[in-house]
């Protein structure tokens, strides 16, 4: 868990005259979760894109798994899964179908029952993603992005929009899947996900990056320099009172 699988040097993002990254350095390491944290237009996504070779940057150099991304972009999209929009998918296929479609696309031999498995999904093989809830939708594009085996998945704010129990049911997903030795990059506006799921996180803001650091060293750093919070905390939250009552199994009709 030590080599960087992901170099970030300099990055540059300009649209137009407005600079949306504003020379980003940092490395992710082989097998981690890494957190890009930030607010709604910090440049997350810009940043995810570019390094998953699907938007162009303005300066700066990118190296994912030993490959430049000026050199060998080709090479990058290999290792890379790259999480697509729902909206995206043949609305007229159902799952299975689907999983057969990129299999075929990129070459690839998987049992998608097994896929499917995985993500929790088996018993909507024949479903259409239209009639999928949130969280299955999530689910199964996530699943999406393992099919050509990568080596590293990008998970931009995947868990948006879900309700508390479909939000748990996908960092399971993202904790297995580092589990089996993928790396993975994900995106959030929610801390306690990110300090749940992350083994560092970047807090991104402004198209710069404020603080890199595992969740817990940036905690500690932020009580060091004196500061303390306004009210004494209770033990629970709001959110533990609803898992409490409503317990953790999805309801997905
Ligand atoms: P985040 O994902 O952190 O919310 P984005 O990377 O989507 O942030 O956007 C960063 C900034 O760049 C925002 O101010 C956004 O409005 C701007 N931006 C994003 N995409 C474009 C684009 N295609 N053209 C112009 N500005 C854009
Ligand atoms: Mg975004």
């Amino acid at each position: 868990m030590s080599n960087p699988i992901i170099t970030v040097r300099d990055l540059v993002k300009n649209y137009g005259n407005f600079q949306a990254v504003k020379g980003i350095s940092f490395e992710v390491k082989e097998g981690e979760i890494f957190g890009l944290l930030g607010p709604n237009g910090a440049g997350k996504s810009t940043t995810l894109e570019i390094i998953e070779t699907l938007r162009p940057k303005t300066s700066g150099q990118v190296m994912v798994d030993g490959f430049d991304l000026d050199k060998q972009p080709g090479e990058i999209k290999k290792v890379i899964g790259v999480q697509l929009q729902t909206s995206g998918y043949y609305p007229g296929l159902n799952l299975l179908q689907l999983i057969e479609l990129f299999c075929g696309l990129y070459n690839r031999r998987m049992d998608p029952m097994e896929l499917l498995e995985m993500v929790n999904l088996k018993d909507k093989a024949k479903a259409k993603v239209k009639e999928l809830s949130g969280g299955q939708k999530q689910r199964f594009s996530v699943a999406t992005t393992l099919i050509n085996q990568p080596r590293i998945i990008f998970l931009d704010e995947p868990t948006t929009g879900l309700d508390p129990q479909a939000r748990r049911s996908l960092w399971e997903l993202v904790r297995n899947i580092r589990e089996k030795g993928t790396t993975v990059i994900i995106t959030t506006h929610y801390m306690d996900e990110a300090e749940y799921l992350c083994d560092r996180v970047a807090i991104i803001d402004a198209g710069k990056i404020v603080a890199l650091d595992t969740p817990d060293k940036l905690i500690d750093d932020l009580i060091a320099r004196g500061f303390e919070r306004p009210k004494e905390m209770k033990l629970a939250n709001l959110e533990d009172v609803f898992i409490n009552l409503t317990g953790h199994s999805l309801r997905e009709g």
